[in-house]
């Protein structure tokens, strides 16, 4: 059986649960900034997040040509990055979720972005926006090539 983690907004009218593997990452990215009005650390599951309550509850704001960003109508929790066309929520917010002591952040992304009055203590790799881009190129491509 694959782990379990909770996760709900403020108010708890949208509970989600992620499965499987939790990975850690911080955006630093201009559009994060505005949506938290402070970094996103975001959190993927190996198996995915499900929405176990509260889904006539979510708004989403379509951010770009290809991402909508969500949030409880409610109470204004900002709930998680979606890829249009994709049937999966792409990450959420790891705040909402009850997650064990010790994990590490995986990445920080956009860091060029990153405004100089904070700094995480991570280990963790720092990827610009340029390198950003050029996974998603790659990805892309690849998704292209399984069609
Ligand atoms: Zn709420
Ligand atoms: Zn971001």
């Amino acid at each position: 059986m694959s782990e379990t983690y909770q996760g709900h907004c403020l108010c708890g009218t949208v509970q989600l649960q992620g499965h499987g593997a939790p990975k850690l990452e911080i955006c630093h990215c201009s559009m994060c900034l505005h949506w938290h009005g402070s970094p996103a650390i975001a959190a993927t599951f190996e198996n995915g997040v499900k929405i176990t309550a509260g889904a006539d509850k979510i708004r989403a704001y379509q951010s770009s040509d290809w991402a909508e960003r969500a949030f409880c109508s409610i109470c204004g929790t900002t709930l998680y990055y979606h890829l249009i066309g994709s049937d999966q929520i792409h990450s959420s917010q790891a705040g909402l979720f009850e997650l064990p002591d010790g994990l590490k952040i995986h990445e920080e992304i956009f860091v060029d972005e990153q405004p100089d009055y904070y700094r995480f203590d991570t280990d963790a790799p720092r990827l610009t926006s340029a390198q950003m881009f050029e996974r998603f190129e790659k990805y892309q491509a690849e998704q292209q090539n399984n069609d």
